[in-house]
């Protein structure tokens, strides 16, 4: 398996801290068994999350001492405006604080137009924010994904891929009147930041356009998935990273995006549109009481000003190629290592299969949470669960619902580990693994009514 070197130098260090087994031990049971609330202090390699905890370029630090804090009609923002323009052919820029913001603005004016009764939106996977928004709006999210998503261990080039016959079957079951709009999520974070390919796109774009449903694309990973396309569709292996963008882009009419991710911001996201200026007018007048004034959304001048940066550097394809395979060494070290691993790797993270490593825990003891607390035990790597803890209980009945996959997300902040940190992370959770069977499964001491996962507390089962 090929190491490609960081196509980088690094200017500045920030030192952390290898701890004793000891000193996790006793950090853990202290966060109730909950890597969540551990200090971060206490965390020697942390893989929580891909979002904002990328390292900036000299560029992006330069651009922050040219911020212009002007109230209104900051020169950050017309370049960011700008650089919306070149990247998308979006006409209608609005800045946002992160993904969420956009959302937030967004989704209600998607609604008030639905002609009928009960809205949907209908996305390959709603990540979970947008879930959110879309229900505290009133509206019902149906995720329409492959089914080959779900099978980890078999190789598929686009386990982010709408499945278009539950695509259509979802308009015509709600009543395509009822459609707010379909959200295509590039890549697909739900299922392991796997890619969506352009013909999918393309296709669902044209579904979508001839029941009059606007496509939104939910943008964090664009340039990850730009990458795959690249790599792996016909036709594509000769274009640039930003003719592909740009192509992936027609087949929408707006965008809402986390900059926090591949435009390598450590806060900032957008809501942009492509011509449809009275819908833009719309979410800008409600953009003002709930993230600011249109010029700058909840964002510093010089944050604006980094993602403007951010946002361009994002595309490289030499960083792009390093950044996948960086990934994809860490996913193919634990494969050799025995590991279940979400085969192939995805663009931000290596999803390991608890189901598949510890069939002895039921999903009630929350078998890929306990995998996270034996690999921070082993390492002080962290890592976060993605399964029966994050899907919560049913509402009506109480029961704890059952995850289809139990994964313990191993994500990679971008330019920040070297792979010399991927190999201590493979080897520290190969050894987890060779004494799997000893792993016990965890019980609540407290559970929290909403949003459990943060701020649960558990301790091991007898
Ligand atoms: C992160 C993310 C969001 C939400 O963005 P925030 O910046 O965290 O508010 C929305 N969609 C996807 C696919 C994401 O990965």
């Amino acid at each position: 398996m090929k190491r490609i070197p960081e196509p980088f130098r690094i200017k500045m260090v920030e030192p952390i801290r290898m701890t004793t087994m000891e000193d996790r031990q006793k950090a853990l049971e202290g966060s109730g068994y909950n890597p969540f609330l551990l200090k971060s202090e206490d965390v020697y390699i942390d893989l929580l999350t891909d979002s904002g905890t990328g390292a900036m370029s000299d560029r992006q630090w330069a651009g922050l001492m040219m911020g212009d804090e002007s109230y209104a009609g900051s020169r950050n923002f017309f370049h960011l405006e700008q650089n919306v323009k070149e990247l998308f052919d979006y006409n209608y820029t609005i800045p946002v604080h992160q993904g969420r913001g956009a959302e937030q603005i967004l989704f209600p004016s998607l609604i008030n137009r639905v002609q009928g009764g009960s809205p949907v939106f209908i996305s390959n996977y709603h990540f979970d924010t947008t879930a959110a928004h879309v229900e505290l709006n009133g509206a019902k999210a149906i995720n329409t994904l492959t089914p080959e998503a779900l099978d980890t261990t078999t190789y598929h080039e686009w386990k982010g891929n709408f499945d278009v016959d539950s695509l259509k079957q979802a308009i015509a079951n709600n009543g395509p009147e009822n459609v707010a709009a379909v959200i295509v999520t590039v890549t697909c974070n739900s299922s392991g930041g796997q890619p969506i390919s352009m013909a999918n796109i393309r296709e669902v774009s044209a579904i979508a356009r001839g029941h009059n449903i606007p496509v939104v694309i939910d943008s964090a990973r664009f340039c990850e998935n730009a990458w795959f396309i690249k790599q792996r569709e016909k036709g594509y292996a000769d274009k640039s990273i930003r003719e592909i963008i740009m192509e992936m882009y027609s087949y929408g009419d707006m965008l809402t995006m986390s900059a926090k991710k591949d435009s390598m911001v450590n806060i900032g996201g957008l809501c942009c549109f492509k011509d449809d200026e009275e819908l833009f007018q719309e979410v800008r007048t409600r953009c003002v009481p709930m993230e600011g004034f249109v010029t700058y959304g909840g964002l510093a001048g010089r944050d604006m000003e980094a993602l403007a940066v951010g946002l361009m550097e994002g595309t490289d394809e030499d960083f792009l190629t390093y950044r996948i395979s960086q990934v994809e060494y860490l996913g193919e070290r634990l494969r050799q290592g025995g590991v279940p691993i979400q085969y192939p790797t995805g663009g931000h993270a290596v999803f390991v299969d608890a189901k598949l490593m510890l069939p002895h825990i039921p999903g009630d003891q929350f078998p890929a949470h306990a995998l996270a607390n034996e690999l921070y035990l082993e390492s002080g790597v962290r890592g976060v669960e993605i399964g029966s803890l994050l899907l919560g209980r049913d509402p009506e009945t109480g029961e704890q619902k059952p995850s289809p996959l139990e994964l313990l997300r191993l994500t990679i902040p971008r330019r920040v580990y070297t792979n010399d940190h991927m190999d201590y992370i493979a080897d520290s959770l190969i050894s987890v693994y060779q004494r799997r069977e000893q792993i016990k499964g965890l019980e609540f001491e407290y559970e929290p009514p909403v949003l459990r996962h943060f701020t649960a507390r558990l301790k091991p089962v007898k």
